[in-house]
């Protein structure tokens, strides 16, 4: 657009010139044929003249190549002008970091494209990066750059000719895929663009993994104009990380609907809150192997008045998201703090919490509140965290660790084996218990390889001096191996289900049952 002015303006210019010779040749023209140049001759020679007029051409010469360079200084300053107006325009349409296209360009290149796309395919990827928070947080924001970096670099390569690539902040990229021949070629290129970025990233002395998950719109497929199908893009995004990350996913308009149905469920655990539907339910913990009953797991269940008894997996997500995971939690520990108050003192509780709720400053002054209030003994009480409260923030995880264990509180790292730098973190912070994940407990009697794997986490354990639980046993082929092992306790569908309070209340007036594989039927709650 500069450069078209610039022409535009040289071209006036020169216009100018040339009317002004096409004046002086006109008037030179009229000059000779009035005879006027001879007359002036004559008077010049007769008066002596010539060296006057000499003079005045070159003053006039003079004042031509004046004029020459200030133009010319004129021009070259509207140049400068120009080109720091085009500078500027680059700065807000693009990605300060990536030098890729940022939103606002892009919403406008996409809007363009569908103008004229309107009856073919204007495709929108919206390319989300996965495990690129822990590289942030564990390699410094260098590390974060460079990645970004590098992921631009990768579109640019594998994208196709034609492509608007774009940074829309954060780890959320985008595209813009120039016509192709159908779903099959697009999907062909949103599996290159997933290769591409899930190549490792050599960071000083590390390889860096990431991976990405794509969301596909398509122009005419329910989605006209770049900010719907952003939005569709987005909710199809949703629906592959949903579906396990890495891969892709086109958006369909079912995806919509899920979203409705989500933000009603939303409203609802609000007021479930409230109305105290969301309960406690127990999970028998035993020793190992003594098999006796050493306490309970707390697993929150919504007794939902049309649904019936949800799930964690529908509502906690939810609950985090929302940040009424608080609420709920406090609550939680709260009731089963009064129920477990008629139960043995030898009893002990242990309590799932949400890795954002270990971030807050006040939370074992909230857990301490509820201890307080209930008469319940914190030395009765333990904390489950995985690690993905672990790799948020390093400092203030240990500060709520520490203050916990002060207060007699224990840490288990739940899930072992499952996260992504777990000897990091048991080197780092100092844990009471491990849980095996149940992945691993139940692939035992199957595979070799897995009972080792095992074998190495419990050795692993123990000498740090740490107390191992499996989870999720449910044969006694497992349990016996376990034993065997020197696994220190056990919980699982072979000792009971997770229960409601009537019936923790009859499991600890019966005891732990002789463990057998169809024990799980018959304590069965939910
Ligand atoms: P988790 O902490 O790993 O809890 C164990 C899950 O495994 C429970 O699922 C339990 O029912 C299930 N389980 C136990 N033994 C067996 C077994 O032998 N076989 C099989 N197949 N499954 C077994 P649940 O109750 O659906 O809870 C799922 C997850 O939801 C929990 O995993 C925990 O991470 C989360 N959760 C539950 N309650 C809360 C809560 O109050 N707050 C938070 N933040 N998360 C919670
Ligand atoms: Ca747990
Ligand atoms: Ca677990």
């Amino acid at each position: 657009m500069a450069s078209g002015k610039r022409v535009g303006r040289g071209a006036s210019e020169f216009y100018d010139l040339l009317c002004l010779m096409m004046i002086g040749v006109c008037g030179w023209l009229a000059g000779i044929q009035l005879g006027a140049f001879r007359t002036l001759d004559t008077i010049m020679i007769d008066h002596g003249l010539t060296e006057l007029v000499m003079l005045g051409c070159f003053v006039g010469l003079g004042a031509i190549v004046a004029s020459l360079h200030k133009s010319l200084r004129l021009r070259r300053a509207l140049r400068e002008r120009d080109s720091a107006e085009a500078q500027a325009l680059s700065v807000t349409r693009h990605d300060a970091l990536t030098g890729l296209a940022n939103r606002r360009c892009f919403v406008e290149g996409v809007d363009a494209g569908f103008r004229r796309e309107a009856e073919k395919t204007a495709t929108v990827l919206l390319i989300d990066l996965d495990r690129f928070k822990p590289i942030n947080d564990l390699y410094g924001h260098a590390a974060g750059d460079m990645v970004l970096c590098t992921v631009a670099e990768r579109l640019k390569q594998v994208l196709p000719p034609g492509s608007l690539a774009a940074r829309l902040g954060g780890d959320e990229f985008a595209a813009m895929l120039p016509p192709l021949a159908g779903r099959e070629a697009i999907a062909r290129v949103a599996q290159g663009v997933i290769a591409a970025l899930s190549a490792p990233i050599s960071w000083q002395k590390s390889e860096l993994k990431i991976g990405a998950t794509i969301g596909i719109a398509l122009a005419g497929e329910s989605v006209s104009g770049a900010e719907a199908a952003l939005h569709a893009a987005d909710l199809a995004m949703y629906q592959g990380k949903k579906d396990g990350r890495g891969t892709f996913r086109f958006f369909e308009n079912a995806m919509g609907e899920e979203l409705r149905a989500r933000a009603l469920l939303e409203s609802e655990l609000r007021g479930a809150i409230l109305a105290g539907q969301i309960e406690p339910f127990y999970q028998p913990v035993v020793s190992l192997p003594g098999r006796e009953l050493i306490g309970f797991e707390v697993l929150a269940r919504w007794l939902h008045p049309e649904r019936g008894v949800l799930l964690p997996s529908e509502f906690i997500p939810i609950a985090e998201e929302t940040g009424m995971i608080g609420e709920l939690s406090y609550d939680l520990l709260r009731q089963a703090c009064r129920d477990a108050a008629a139960w043995p003192s030898h009893l002990q509780l242990a309590l799932n919490v949400a890795p954002q709720q270990f971030q807050d400053h006040w939370f074992a002054e909230q857990i301490l509140a509820v201890l307080n209030e209930t008469g319940f003994p914190a030395h009765r009480l333990e904390i489950e965290i995985t690690e993905s409260a672990l790799i948020q923030d390093l400092e203030a995880t240990r500060a709520t660790l520490t203050s916990l264990q002060n207060l007699g509180v224990r840490i288990a790292l739940d899930d072992f084996g499952t996260g992504y730098s777990s000897l990091y973190h048991l080197r780092e912070l100092k844990f009471d218990k491990l849980k095996i994940d149940r992945s691993y407990v139940n692939s035992i009697t199957m595979s070799d390889e897995r009972a080792k794997l095992v074998d190495a986490i419990i050795k692993l354990g123990s000498s740090l001096g740490l107390v191992m639980t499996a989870e999720g046993i449910e044969t006694s082929g497992s349990l016996d191996w376990l034993e065997g092992q020197g696994c220190d306790f056990g919980q699982g569908y072979l000792f009971g289900k997770p229960m409601s309070k009537p019936e923790a209340d009859m499991y600890v007036e019966g005891g732990a049952p002789e463990a057998s594989d169809g024990a799980a039927a018959g304590r069965a709650a939910a």
